[in-house]
């Protein structure tokens, strides 16, 4: 065994390990396992019931297993005496086909010799215990991005998740209050995409737990206020052969390669369908279709265009080469994310897609002048029919995968519809 957790718990005072892995919701699933336990737990796997997450599995299944992978072994800055584990999920001796990591994993092996490098920016709210304010009521600035004052009420709780990244060696270099009062936003560094994916996970562990601690709540749900700016997750791509950035052209337009326009080509041919999975709940659709906020602009895209340093688009490229995708918000399961991205993008690298033109202009004011610019779904339903009909999205992430999820949260968008709105009631009781 090339990793003995044992011996790594012994050397490191690991007294628990945290067995986790992502259900196709992006929830973390656990279990806490002592340390003198984990030797059969590290070749054999942790046993969970599938059916009581959300993996689109059947009581009638055997156990599924958990197996640590050692390499995501992640101390808990804030309890160093436990040990965290991103694990990968097997049945009967398989692997799970519908497993978030695997199918992350299976995408970036069959990249034709790519290696995918991303970046993830996981905007959030710290909000009341309850989840019904933001926390801080002094938060209340029209414009309130980048406030100094602001920021620095929440330095205690910032500080320590930064500390932590730092301490892990992620190379955080920045963190601000975002667009909308009681948002943050913490910036580490781009990295090979599945071990992004695996910090990822880990940030929004660490942001709830850090927040909790100080008697706070973060939400990362994607727009906990209709009037706020909601809560992004924008992804920086770029491809790699070896030590060169396949994206990277000096003599490309905005030194982008016609590979990378290709990749967008990919992403804007397959938008439709791929925003069921980077925009996943019934809520996602308030942030990207929300008219306007208190502070004068969304900065989420509401349309499927590229454009070059400017956000309001769903893809800009602000420097030369890699792009960023603006579309994915904070409750994008972290491996379906770069999974979906990569597989789309394929696409569109294998059929030379052709993103179209760049629209450099304010989308939010001018857009209607552009003739056939493209809007994105307008709620779930509509992405999820777009996702079932796309045989680009099936092909790559696999039947098991794409079926589950349409099942899945074709119930959440049925059960969501059997609510009525106090605005129904209030505006159409007595038509
Ligand atoms: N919060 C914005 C969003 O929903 C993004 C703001 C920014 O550009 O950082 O995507
Ligand atoms: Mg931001
Ligand atoms: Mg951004």
């Amino acid at each position: 065994m090339a990793t003995d957790l044992a011996k790594i718990a012994a050397e490191r005072g690991i007294k628990y390990f945290l067995i986790s892995y992502v259900d196709l919701f992006g929830g973390l699933r656990a279990k806490l396992v002592p340390a003198s336990a984990i030797g059969p737990m590290q070749r054999d796997g942790a046993g969970f019931a599938g059916f009581a997450t959300w993996l689109d599995m059947s009581p009638a299944d055997p156990d599924l297993f958990a197996v640590p992978d050692p390499d995501s072994l992640i101390q808990l800055p804030w309890k160093p005496e436990i040990g965290w584990l991103a694990s990968d999920l097997v049945m009967d001796g398989k692997p799970v086909a519908q497993a978030p990591r695997t199918v992350l994993k299976t995408q970036l092996a069959a990249a034709d010799g790519y290696t995918m490098k991303t970046g993830v920016e996981c905007e959030y709210f710290l909000i009341s215990a309850d989840g019904t304010q933001i926390s801080d009521a002094a938060d209340n600035a029209v414009k309130p991005c980048y406030d100094q004052s602001a920021l620095m009420r929440r330095y205690e709780v910032i500080r320590e998740i930064c500390d932590a990244m730092l301490s892990l060696g992620w190379g955080a270099y920045q963190n601000d209050h975002e667009d909308a009062n009681g948002q943050f936003e913490m910036n580490w560094n781009y990295d090979d995409a599945l071990k992004t994916a695996d910090r990822h996970v880990f940030f929004k562990f660490m942001v709830r737990s850090i927040a909790e601690k100080h008697g706070l709540r973060a939400t990362f749900m994607p727009k906990p206020f209709i009037d706020l700016t909601g809560s992004g997750c924008h992804i920086h791509v770029s491809l790699w052969k070896g030590e060169t950035n396949a994206f990277s052209d000096p003599q490309g337009e905005l030194g982008l390669s016609a590979l990378g326009y290709s990749f967008i080509g990919g992403l804007i041919h397959n938008a439709d369908a791929l925003c069921a999975i980077t925009n996943p709940t019934v809520n996602s659709y308030k942030r990207i279709n929300a008219p306007r906020t208190v502070s004068g602009a969304t900065w989420a895209p509401n349309t499927v265009t590229y454009t070059g340093n400017n956000r309001t688009h769903m893809i800009r490229i602000p420097d030369a080469g890699r792009f960023e995708f603006r579309l994915a918000d904070g409750a994008a399961n972290p491996y379906l994310l770069p999974a979906a991205v990569l597989a789309a993008g394929m696409d569109g690298i294998r059929n030379t897609r052709d993103p179209g033109k760049r629209l450099d202009i304010n989308m939010y004011t001018d857009g209607h002048k552009v003739r056939g610019a493209k809007k994105l779904p307008l709620n779930l339903l509509d992405a999820l029919r777009a996702l079932d009909k796309s045989t680009v999205l099936r092909t790559a992430l696999g039947a098991p995968l794409i079926d589950g999820f349409l099942k899945l949260k074709t119930q959440e968008w049925n059960d969501y519809s059997r609510h009525l709105t106090q605005w129904e009631r209030t505006n159409t009781l007595d038509i």
